[in-house]
């Protein structure tokens, strides 16, 4: 008779995984079959009366899913409760990337938090208007916190914030994810040289998408090879509703399959000539809109 355990995946690269059981012991395994697909954050069974194995993933609350070098969806790190963006005032954030983030998290069902690190740097009376941006998304109902791993400015608040839930940090590279990382979860560097070699086959060690305890609990996931985050929709009219503030005001378009580029009536446009939404905003949801529809009119030639 096979034993089975419930356990965790606290560590996965390849089809190699380290999983943590509910007693707390830690095993290296392999999956029980191709059609067994666990990733990092996935709670599972694994039976251990041979090498482990693991045999089976148990429903997921949350799904997120990495681009990959063509921008096709690709799981990485499931139940996750947030995915919270890193920002910083170097490097300067991209409106575009920002919306197209928030958009993507929240296509994921997951919700998304905001991080503005390197505080310590910031002139808040010349900053660009990122402060009132993010007061404007604090208003959709953004999570934002302001920290600096530099001075610890706001470090206790975010951890705070982070008890009891899953997250994940995004965000371009430089602003800052391994410094929060480190500054949250002191022992970070250590577990990940160990967990990346469990998984290794031993010949490079390369790093695997790993999930952190939380002190205060919960925790954090580190996913070195999220580059890109792609949206989940195939399909133009589902973009809107992404954006909290289009899908707020949307109900009041003249055509209830408005896709506010050039319909008249078009209560996400009057929104933006009265000053009322961000014109950057909407042109952030048009380049969406306008990316989506020529792959979909790519054809082979
Ligand atoms: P990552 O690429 O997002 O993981 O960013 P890192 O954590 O590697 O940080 C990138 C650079 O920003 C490093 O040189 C850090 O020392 C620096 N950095 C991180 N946090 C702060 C901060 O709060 N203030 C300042 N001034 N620099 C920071
Ligand atoms: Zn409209």
């Amino acid at each position: 008779m096979s034993e089975l355990h419930e356990a965790r995946v606290v560590a996965g690269h390849g089809r190699r995984f380290v999983v943590e059981t509910t007693d707390g012991a830690r095993l290296t395994c392999l999956t029980a079959g191709r059609a067994v697909q666990p990733v990092c954050g996935d709670r599972v069974r694994v039976a251990t009366d041979a090498e482990p194995r693991i045999t089976e993933v148990l429903p997921r609350r949350s799904l997120f899913s990495k681009a990959d070098g063509r921008g096709r969806a690709v799981a990485a790190v499931a139940n996750l409760d947030r995915v919270i963006m890193v920002l910083a005032p170097i490097p300067a954030p991209e409106l575009f990337l920002m919306d197209k983030y928030l958009a993507a998290i929240e296509g994921m069902g997951i919700e998304a938090g905001i991080v503005l690190n390197k505080m310590d740097l910031v002139d808040e009376d010349d900053d660009g208007g990122l402060g009132r941006r993010l007061a404007y998304l604090q208003g959709l109902g953004y999570r934002i916190y302001k920290v600096s791993t530099q001075d610890e400015t706001g470090l206790e608040g975010f951890a705070a914030g982070l008890k009891g839930h899953d997250s994940m940090l995004v965000g371009q590279s430089g602003v800052g994810k391994s410094s929060l990382l480190n500054a949250l979860v002191p022992e970070a560097g250590h577990r990940i040289d160990e967990l990346s070699a469990a998984t290794d086959e031993g010949r490079h060690t390369t790093t695997a998408t790993t999930l952190h305890p939380l002190p205060q609990g919960g925790a954090l996931v580190d996913s070195p090879g999220v580059r890109d985050l792609e949206l989940s929709v195939r399909d133009p009219g589902k973009i809107g509703p992404l954006f909290r503030d289009i899908r707020a005001v949307a109900p009041q378009c003249r055509f209830a399959n408005c896709l506010h580029l050039q319909e008249p009536g078009c209560a996400v446009k009057q929104a933006v000539e009265e000053k009322k939404m961000p014109e950057s905003r909407y042109t952030s949801y048009r380049w969406l809109m306008t990316t989506m529809q020529q792959a979909k009119d790519r054809k082979y030639d």
